[in-house]
């Protein structure tokens, strides 16, 4: 074995990436984030970033960042338990709980560590951990580091729930996981049956709201809200990156003896660097925002309701749905990529997704509406659809 051997076994690896047509490229934003951008020296309007309350460059949210800056200092240089803890961290957890009506919440640097974090501390061989097919990368390698028995149910289908809940019966603690909102179709977990059937079968429930926190929701609180069973689920994990502001960090929420003992043993948060200041105040003053922000989330649902509509109207495919993830699907991959480079050459920025991502013939245009979108945009947007469409005969 060589470093050459090596770097060809690389280079090969990525040369099939490349011929099967799954490689990746990044486009550069040039400026903040936002629906408006600049890319490749052209305006773009964005329609593929999770900025759903258009808190990505929001003026309130930059300057409690500034002043935090100013007062808090950059960096921690420390994890939490040794000298990482500041006032403003157990701040946004004591503010964080008190938002999603659970007893404590705790921090951590992305979701993907969360909840890469939390299944390995609180449950072990005895246990079983049944989780919805599709459910976020991050959910199914953090089951992989726990020594708990692993069932997998079919997306959303209560029939195959109840039966893998039957089957893992004789585990100590059984545990249902899933996403408040799968990100692939926009769709939402029915939590109000699977409350119910975790009541019937003794088991706790699991969350991941990162795709609704902040919108979802009367007052923003997520999927458990918008479902009618914010005091029925156990553990709640979600992201700061989305909604709340879209910089960056996690948390998991709930009983306050879970939060407890993630913070004595849940690896990701002991070994690994507190929150920088900043982000920790810009985040508080996202939750400020989200308090008052019922004219944006009403925006938003009035935003994906006529994106829908006018899209429906001119004969595309749409998954339908509520959520402001909007799939346009076009079936196979090939055209679906060429879709989005003759949208993006027409001034709109927007993301296709094809196996493996996705099922095999499911390839689609995600598009995801943002609050601050206009009317103008949204039109903009479809005629675009229309004019590639026709470009593509
Ligand atoms: C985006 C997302 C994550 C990852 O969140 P980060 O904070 O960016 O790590 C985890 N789970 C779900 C369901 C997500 O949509």
């Amino acid at each position: 074995m060589s470093r050459a051997a090596f770097r060809a076994h690389l280079e090969s690896e990525l040369t099939e990436i490349q011929a099967s047509g799954l490689l990746k490229s990044e486009r550069e934003i040039v400026g903040a984030q936002g629906v408006e951008v600049e890319v490749d020296g052209a305006r773009m309007l964005n329609f593929c970033a999770n900025n759903y309350l258009g808190f990505a460059d929001e003026s309130t949210i930059v300057a409690a960042a500034h002043r935090a800056l100013d007062e808090w200092g950059y960096g921690m240089a420390s994890v939490r338990f040794i000298c990482g803890t500041q006032q403003l961290h157990r701040d946004l957890e004591t503010r964080l709980s008190a938002f999603l009506g659970t007893e404590d919440s705790i921090l951590y640097s992305s979701c993907f560590d969360a909840n890469g974090g939390v299944f390995e501390t609180l449950f072990g061989a005895e246990d079983a951990i049944i989780s919805d097919a599709l459910n976020h990368a991050s959910i199914i390698d953090g089951i992989r580091l726990s020594k708990a028995r692993r069932v997998r149910y079919a997306n959303r289908d209560l029939a195959d729930l109840e039966a893998r809940l039957v089957e893992a019966s004789d585990a100590r603690f059984r545990v249902i996981v899933t996403d408040g909102v799968f990100s692939m179709d926009g769709s939402i977990a029915p939590l109000a049956e699977i409350c119910d059937l975790a009541d019937r079968h003794g088991a706790l429930v699991f969350v991941d709201d990162s795709h609704a926190v902040g919108f979802l929701g009367e007052h923003g609180r997520g999927t458990p809200e918008l479902c009618g069973v914010a005091d029925r689920v156990d553990i709640l994990t979600g992201t700061f990156g989305k909604a709340l502001g879209g910089a960056a960090g996690g948390y998991v929420s709930g009983r306050s003896e879970v939060v407890a003992l993630l913070r004595q043993r849940s690896r990701p948060y002991l070994f690994s660097n507190s929150l920088t200041p900043a982000l920790v105040a810009g985040t508080l003053a996202a939750l400020d925002l989200v308090a008052q922000a019922e004219d944006a989330r009403d925006r938003l649902r009035h935003n994906a309701e006529r994106f829908r509509e006018l899209m429906a109207a001119e004969g595309f495919t749409l998954l339908p749905g509520q959520h402001p993830i909007v799939p346009v699907m076009f079936g196979d991959a090939g055209l679906t990529a060429r879709m989005a480079a003759e949208l993006q050459e027409r001034g709109i920025f927007v993301a296709a997704f094809s196996y493996p991502v996705v099922p095999h013939g499911t390839a689609r245009i995600r598009v995801q509406l943002s609050a601050a979108h206009t009317e103008a945009q949204i039109r903009a947007c479809v005629a675009a659809f229309v004019a590639a469409r026709a470009a593509l005969g």
